[in-house]
């Protein structure tokens, strides 16, 4: 097993007009599942394709288990990478297709069927490797991928968004897969997503990434209740964190802490919510409306769990409580997290 670090990393493209990667910092712990998120275009398969040692850093330096391997070639790294396109051949039986690099690396005949049939066992495809790629399901040749990146044996497993052919509900069983995968292998995995929910899912730690930085790394909890900026805050969670203005400031609470005033006690600032529309969304009410507690009426949206009954009508002005502790407080010019100021009730 291996850790993985970048220091100070650059990667910039045409000339330095592309800064895909804008000074990248971060270390994963021996065995960690890191998961990079952020939006399309912010870096992360470049990131990726940099510490796979497919792409060279502008600046900046790549270590693997503590070493420098910054000019070393991929097959020197002892990584392996499976892409969103994890090209099976198609012509090839399950079991010479996850034989292949071994093949391509001089393996003795014997061994790579050993290792193969392990790596398959151990990815519960054992029973396929006779098959072609065709008559698999979308699944299942995803794990004839894996099982094809872990032959090498590598210390470290790079994963740019493995799961994105798959259809939502495959993506959640292969999701959970994954994790057992990972955590019965203990191999230390960089996982790229823009999914926030396969992240928060995934990951022992995530860092979100926008316009080539990572904004925060932290535990799925961290960068959810304790967002860096306004960024975070506002790209995890669904519906994201309200962001109310209010001079200097912004006030972030998560819709799931906006609710219903008599049902939260202790310290807690209450205000008025004009109710515009009510959604059902997977037992959840998601209610959206006009509360005045900044500078200026601002639209918020509330989440109610199933379990609050109270009854809420589109057109009434409802009394609706956060708790003092859920309030998050954001500079209002650079978006970063500020000290709390006190909101008069
Ligand atoms: P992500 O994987 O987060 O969607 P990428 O790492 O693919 O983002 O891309 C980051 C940025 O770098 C984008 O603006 C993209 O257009 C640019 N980029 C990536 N690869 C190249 C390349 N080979 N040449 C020029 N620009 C590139
Ligand atoms: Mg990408």
């Amino acid at each position: 097993m291996a850790t993985v670090e970048v220091r100070h990393l650059q990667k910039h493209f045409d000339g330095g007009r592309v800064r895909a990667i804008d000074g990248v910092d971060l270390a994963t712990g021996e065995g960690e599942y890191l998961v990079l998120l952020g939006p399309s275009g912010c870096g992360k398969t470049t990131l990726l394709r940099t510490i796979a040692g497919l792409e060279e850093p502008t600046d900046g330096d790549v270590l693997i288990g503590g070493h420098v391997v910054t000019g070393l070639p991929p097959r020197a790294r002892r990584i392996a990478m499976v892409f969103q396109s994890y090209a099976l051949y198609p012509h090839k039986t399950v079991l010479a297709n996850i034989v292949f690099p071994l093949r391509a690396a001089r393996v003795p005949a014997a061994e790579r069927d050993e290792r193969a049939r392990k790596a398959a066992g151990m990815l519960g495809i054992g029973h396929l490797l006779d098959r072609k790629p065709r008559q698999l399901s979308g699944g299942e040749r995803q794990r004839v991928a894996l099982a094809r990146a872990l032959v090498h044996e590598p210390a470290v497993f790079l994963l740019d968004e493995p799961l994105s052919n798959l259809d939502a509900k495959l993506r959640a069983s292969a999701r959970d897969e994954l994790k057992r995968f990972q955590q019965d292998v203990g191999v230390t995995t960089v996982y790229v997503t823009h999914d926030q929910s396969e992240a928060m899912g995934l990951g022992d730690r995530i860092a979100v990434m926008s316009a080539g930085r990572v904004r925060q790394l932290g535990a799925p909890v961290e960068v959810y209740d304790d967002p860096a900026d306004t960024f975070v805050a506002t790209f995890i969670g669904s519906p994201p964190m309200n962001l109310v203005p209010r001079g200097e400031v912004l006030i972030g609470f998560r819709p799931e802490h906006l609710l219903p005033q008599e049902i939260v006690s202790g310290d807690r600032v209450t205000v008025g919510l004009d109710v515009q529309r009510v959604e059902y969304l997977s037992g959840d009410r998601h209610v959206y409306g006009t509360v005045r507690l900044g500078d200026e009426p601002t639209r918020v949206i509330a989440r109610l769990p199933a379990t609050v009954e109270t009854p809420i009508a589109v057109g009434e002005r409802h009394d609706f409580a956060i708790s003092t502790g859920r309030l998050r407080f954001f500079d209002g010019q650079s978006g970063e997290r500020t000290e709390p100021v006190r909101v008069a009730v």
